[in-house]
């Protein structure tokens, strides 16, 4: 029953911080008589990066591998090793006391965003811009700052800006709520295109995904339904492209909409599909 417990505490812990990409759960799990032993798997279609950072000096009497690209569901056995003694019988284990996890969709060694590739917009009608690049709401983060929020509306379909394999997809939440608690209850499509990059579609309606993961993707390929769910005050579709590094995991990266090259988008500005 103890053990049962300690298990328990070991992935809620780890859960919370990568609950869809990553996980560490009941069978990646060994335990002797004084050591946990963690295997890692990769749930994503696509490679993983994933590095961590002590915060805690405590961690250096656990073993691991700082930095690992993880291949598609592929499952690293004797990942984490520590000491039982580490393990409060009470609190259970948080790795996030321990480590900052950075976490990047995709290969550093080999993931290079073509800067000239022209994004469709991933919505048809003219609908406003309700947060941009940069937006200090929550646009506030190395892994934000080039993202958009278009005010799409509930039940809005949604294209595929690029073309590209669908990787990881959440489709199974109908909740929402205005603070960052929220942030897992998003639904989403990541698409991962040929120079290693990954678009995230977020915010997505329940079972409002079209496709299903491995799928190909074309450009304008309709994927998805527009929603309210995760962390978000108004229904709108969150908009980035992601690029995986060694130093800080997922960055956004700036991209431009076929229409409106060398132009930045404006917030409160209404934006629809047009040929340029
Ligand atoms: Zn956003």
């Amino acid at each position: 029953m103890k053990r049962l417990t300690i298990l328990f505490l070991v992935v809620l812990s780890v859960s919370v911080v990568e609950a869809q990409h990553i996980s560490i759960k009941k069978d990646t799990i060994q335990t002797t008589k004084d050591t946990l032993v963690l295997s890692i798997k990769n749930n994503m279609l696509s490679p993983m990066f994933f590095r961590l950072k002590v915060k805690n000096e405590e961690a250096n009497s656990f073993k691991y591998f700082e930095k690992i690209v993880l291949q598609p569901l592929e499952k690293k056995e004797n990942y984490m090793k520590i000491p039982r003694r580490k393990i409060d019988t009470t609190q259970g284990l948080k790795l996030s006391g321990y480590f900052d996890f950075i976490v990047g969709y995709g290969d550093p060694s080999v993931a290079s965003h073509d800067d000239s590739y022209v994004y469709l917009l991933p919505y048809k009608k003219k609908r406003k811009l309700v947060q941009g690049n940069f937006g200090r709401f929550s646009h506030d983060h190395i892994r934000s700052y080039h993202a958009y929020d278009f005010g799409t509306k509930i039940g809005d379909t949604i294209y595929a800006a690029r073309e590209g394999k669908v990787v990881l997809i959440k489709e199974d939440s109908n909740k929402h709520g205005r603070t960052r608690k929220f942030a897992n209850d998003g639904n989403f499509i990541i698409i991962q295109h040929n120079d290693g990059t990954t678009a995230s579609y977020y915010h997505l309606d329940f079972k409002g995904a079209l496709v299903e993961n491995g799928d190909i993707v074309t450009r304008g390929q309709k994927i998805g339904i527009s929603g309210m769910t995760g962390f978000t005050t108004t229904p709108h579709l969150h908009f980035v492209v992601h690029k995986a590094t060694e130093e800080d995991g997922n960055i956004s990266v700036p991209i431009q909409f076929e229409g409106y090259e060398g132009k930045k988008l404006k917030k409160g500005k209404k934006y629809a599909r047009r040929k340029k």
